[in-house]
């Protein structure tokens, strides 16, 4: 497949507006602007794009929800708050090309019917924000954004807002509450941020991966861009892989591509010529696959039959000297750390998951833990207020699912003669 979202990746400089225009950069926005915005909507929603940043909502959906709502003030928020672990994807479009993000901002502003964009940029990415606000005033000093863009009466202002450094506003509520200064929690929904969202104003929450597709659909039609990947979800996908292989990095691939091709093609295979023993296919919330896996299509639904979710695409492997338990604790810690503190099953529960995972760790696990696991995970599952709690339960459940033994091995007192190693990671 030519490469559309990281076809200028490789271009020396292209985060220059001048490199990024030669080569295409800007050239939909005067097609899009000659587009009814409703027929740009029903354009994205024809397309068949799902949303990138995990949900996979339909995008051209979301699109109509906001449009649809009367009123002159809406807001475009592109979220830029990658933090789960494995998750770098959105990076590369940010650092590297981040005038196609802004292209893909500028069209999505016209078809909801927003004059205000912001991008709400990880805090542990300080590089892309030096990135993004000069290109961001390069699109200004070029026309394409400002009052009258490309002298069509068209208005869009744009600009780059910093993360709090917490997890939880990648959760589009709680990036909400933290755009407008507040602590970074959800909200409780309805209402939907399309209809009361940023200061109660109509909202479109979009995914940067989510937006770099826009000036694609528009440069091929719809019809066109829907036959690439998957017919369930359409479009370029970009996987970020990491872990224990040969060549870790971001890849650009047609939704729908196996594991087995994403792992042993493009990121190289396993280090050391060892095998693989457990996959993350879509970041640190979803659900751990094994090596009888490795054939399964990472889209949306193929990974969902198979137990997992695409998530985010990024892909975590470990061959087999990894110790699960291990891997589990790491995940866990994280989730802990990052619980927002609203709900008590999440709060509590993480807490109660992370205890008892350095309880094993340290050397004292008990017989009982692994049931005493899963025990904490049915006092979450289903009773949080938002996705997080639901996500941090998945690598326990999969890894007990999938790796007991590993447990067993632990909680038994036999031993696995790497007790140290694990020791290091408790804190
Ligand atoms: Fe906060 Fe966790 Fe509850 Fe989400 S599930 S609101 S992160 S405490």
């Amino acid at each position: 497949m030519e490469k559309m979202l990281f076809k200028r990746i490789d271009v020396p400089n292209a985060a220059d507006i001048t490199v990024a225009e030669k080569h295409g950069a800007y050239s939909q926005v005067g097609k899009a602007f000659g587009i009814k915005p409703e027929d740009l909507v029903n354009e994205v929603k024809r397309s068949g794009l799902r949303g990138r940043g995990g949900a996979g909502f339909p995008a051209g959906l979301k699109w109509e929800l906001c449009a649809r709502v009367p009123g002159d003030v809406k807001y475009l928020l592109c979220n830029a708050d990658e933090g789960e672990p494995g998750t770098f994807k959105d990076r590369f479009i940010l650092e590297q090309d981040p005038h196609l993000l802004i292209e893909g901002m500028i069209i999505a502003g016209h078809a909801i019917g927003a004059q205000q964009g912001y991008i709400y940029l990880r805090a542990e990415y300080p590089k892309a924000a030096g990135i993004l606000e000069k290109a961001i005033e390069q699109a200004y000093a070029k026309g394409f954004l400002g009052k009258n863009i490309l002298g069509k009466g068209v208005k869009f202002d744009l600009s780059v807002h910093g993360g709090a450094g917490a997890y939880i506003c990648g959760e589009e509520t709680a990036l909400i509450e933290s755009l407008e200064g507040k602590r970074g929690q959800p909200r409780s929904r309805p209402p939907f941020p399309a209809s009361s969202g940023a200061w109660r104003k109509p909202t479109v929450i979009n995914n940067v991966e989510t937006l770099a597709n826009i000036p694609f659909i528009v440069a091929l039609g719809a019809e066109t861009y829907a036959k690439i990947g998957e017919e369930s979800a359409p479009g370029p996908k970009l996987f970020a892989v990491s872990g224990a292989v040969n060549n870790p990095g971001g890849f650009e691939l047609p939704m729908g591509t196996t594991l087995r091709e994403i792992i042993y093609t493009h990121a190289g295979g396993i280090k050391d010529g060892k095998q693989l023993k457990a996959v993350i296919p879509g970041g640190a919330s979803t659900p751990m696959l094994t090596a009888d896996h490795l054939d399964v299509k990472a889209d949306f639904n193929s990974l969902m039959a198979a137990g997992s979710m695409l998530g985010s695409g990024a892909v975590i492997v470990m061959d087999d000297t990894a110790c699960m338990v291990n891997v589990t604790a790491v995940l866990i810690r994280f989730f802990e750390h990052e619980s927002c503190g609203k709900c008590t099953p999440c709060r509590e529960g993480t807490g109660w998951l992370y205890k008892v995972y350095r309880r094993i760790l340290s050397g004292e696990g008990k017989p009982d833990d692994v049931d005493l696991l899963l025990s904490i995970c049915e006092s979450i599952r289903g009773k949080c207020f938002c996705p997080l709690g639901e996500g941090a339960i998945q690598p326990v459940l999969s890894s007990i699912a999938h790796f007991r033994s590993d447990y067993e091995q632990c909680v038994n007192g036999r031993g696995c003669g790497r007790e140290e190693q694990c020791r290091k990671v408790l804190h």
